[in-house]
């Protein structure tokens, strides 16, 4: 059979079969139309590569409780954390968290304490201990944030505390994962997160600490990565951090070399720097006491802190009952000869002037052997053949003004006791000392004109009177404590105010008019 089909039935079936077309693409979702979704046909091998091989945009880098293989991760995943943070967690879900990470430090002061002595090899561990209870007890938490508030007739205004969002923060070898814990409780309270560069020396004691931290804020119900660090810390990773747009701000504590470094980032950087802080003793003091006092700061941790006593200017009409009771209360005293000794050990020479053979006086340059730093004193006497009765918790030695171990912020329990035949002279030379750090300083005197006088020609973020040096970080004073005292930019004693930015939010006499 045969069926005859004109030109024109040709064209209306063309017609419907276009119109069918049209319709069934009128109601496929939009998206579907879009060219690049539709499925092409690929063949199975092709298809079983492609699968295989993970887009970038899906890998999660998952890092170890906050430890991470690169710092690139690090970053993303602090990122990350930040924004959950200040979208889903109120100011008591950041006490919670806060709460957390103290208490599962405080469990575990002991353990960390022995950790960190162990990888640094410097200071020791009782006073270690003291460090991470002191800091997880008195660094300030969200309660030290205020709002401020302007009412009148004009309206009403209020000035915020607002998180900067992920901040970059290098860490030093002398307090170690005190000061991770210390900026953590700080910069979380102000609704900031943290991506840690530690000093190498440190890395293990404090990726325990993150890890710590972290699992103590996930069983708080907080977010995951919170606190950041890379696992191997270099200062190319330190660039990494410096230079990624997702760091708003720098935090540095450590030596000039790194607050310089930051300062040259063009970012918000707070930079908290070396020392070398003075002691003034004038002959009113109560001798005994500042005896007793300079022992305990300058012994610390065989002196490791930056706020330590390292040189001390005395009256000469003082003078001897000092050294009497500094020699009563734990001190042992160096004779020439045994100085010399430990100076041949614990000092190294710039080897540039030891090639030009200069002779051992003031103009050589010293710098102090890193494997001395922060050791027992006891090491010291073994070293120079000393026996003692007893326990010996520091040296101290006669020496001038311009003796390297008054110079040099040597941090070993080594302290220089300069005579002075005025206050005058003890000022000037503990101003020229402290080297324009304008870190810390300590005075013992009754009276209040000489201790004015001091504080203002030295001009120190810290200024300790008639006690321990300790006692202007909280340990034995009044006032909450810190592991970051920010003197080269200036905002001092660091806590969860320093990590913020102020936000004025206006509400003007307009605001209140009901329109109707
Ligand atoms: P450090 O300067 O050697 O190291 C500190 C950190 O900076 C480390 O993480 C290190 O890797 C990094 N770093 C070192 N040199 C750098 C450079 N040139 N550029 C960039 N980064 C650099 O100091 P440290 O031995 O770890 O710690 C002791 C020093 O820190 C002392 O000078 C002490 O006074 C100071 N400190 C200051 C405070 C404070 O609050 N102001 C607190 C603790 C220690």
């Amino acid at each position: 059979m045969s069926t005859q089909i004109s030109e024109q039935d040709i064209q209306k079936i063309v017609q419907s079969v276009l119109q069918n077309v049209e319709a069934v693409m009128k109601e496929m979702p939009q998206s579907a139309n879009t060219p690049i979704k539709m499925k092409q046909a690929v063949h199975p091998e092709q298809q079983i590569a492609t699968s295989a091989k993970p887009q970038i945009s899906t890998i999660q880098p998952q890092g170890d409780h906050g430890v991470f293989a690169s710092m690139e991760d690090a970053v993303e995943a602090g990122h990350k954390a930040q924004l959950e943070f200040m979208r889903n967690f109120q100011l008591k879900d950041r006490e919670r968290i806060l709460s957390a990470m103290r208490q599962a430090v405080l469990a575990e002061k002991e353990n960390l304490a022995n950790m960190v002595h162990e990888e640094t090899k410097l200071g020791n561990v009782a006073d270690k201990v003291a460090k991470h209870e002191l800091t997880a007890l008195h660094t300030p938490g969200t309660e030290i944030l205020k709002t401020e508030a302007f009412s009148g007739d004009d309206g009403l205004t209020i000035v915020e505390e607002a998180p900067f969002g992920l901040i970059g923060a290098v860490t030093p070898v002398t307090n170690p994962t005190e000061t991770i814990l210390n900026n953590s409780i700080g910069m979380l309270a102000a609704g900031n997160a943290v991506v840690f560069n530690v000093h190498p020396s440190s890395k293990n004691s404090c990726a325990y600490m993150v890890r710590l931290l972290n699992k103590a804020i996930k069983a708080a119900g907080g977010p995951e990565n919170l606190i950041t660090m890379v696992g191997n810390p270099t200062l190319d990773t330190m660039q990494v951090l410096i230079d990624s747009p997702k760091i708003r701000m720098l935090v540095g504590t450590g030596g000039p070399g790194l607050v310089k470094t930051l300062l040259k980032s063009g970012k918000k950087a707070v930079g908290a720097g070396a020392g070398n802080p003075p002691v003034v003793v004038d002959n009113t003091a109560d001798l005994e006491h500042a005896a007793k006092s300079i022992i305990d700061g300058a012994s610390f941790d065989n002196n490791i802190l930056c706020i330590a006593e390292k040189e001390v200017f005395v009256l000469d009409s003082a003078a001897d009952d000092l050294v009497f009771h500094m020699l009563n209360n734990g001190a042992y005293m160096l004779d020439q000869y045994q100085l010399e000794k430990v100076m041949s050990f614990a000092l190294e020479e710039n080897e540039k002037q030891l090639a030009q053979g200069c002779s051992l006086d003031s103009k050589r340059e010293y710098h102090v052997a890193k494997k001395w730093v922060g050791q027992p004193a006891s090491a010291f006497l073994k070293e120079i053949g000393v026996v003692t009765n007893g326990e010996v918790r520091l040296l101290i030695c006669g020496v001038d003004f311009d003796h390297p171990f008054v110079q040099l912020e040597q941090m070993m329990p080594v302290l220089p006791i300069v005579r002075t035949k005025s206050l005058d002279e003890a000022i000037d030379f503990a101003v020229k000392a402290e080297h324009g750090n304008r870190h810390t300083a300590i005075m013992h005197s009754k009276n209040v004109d000489h201790l004015t006088r001091f504080a203002r020609a030295v001009e120190t973020t810290i200024f300790v009177k008639n006690a321990s040096s300790l006692a202007g970080v909280g340990f034995g004073g009044e006032g909450f404590t810190t592991m970051t005292i920010a003197g080269p930019t200036g905002e001092g004693i660091t806590s969860a105010k320093t990590f913020t930015r102020q936000r004025r939010c206006v509400l003007a006499e307009g605001g209140f008019r009901i329109i109707g």
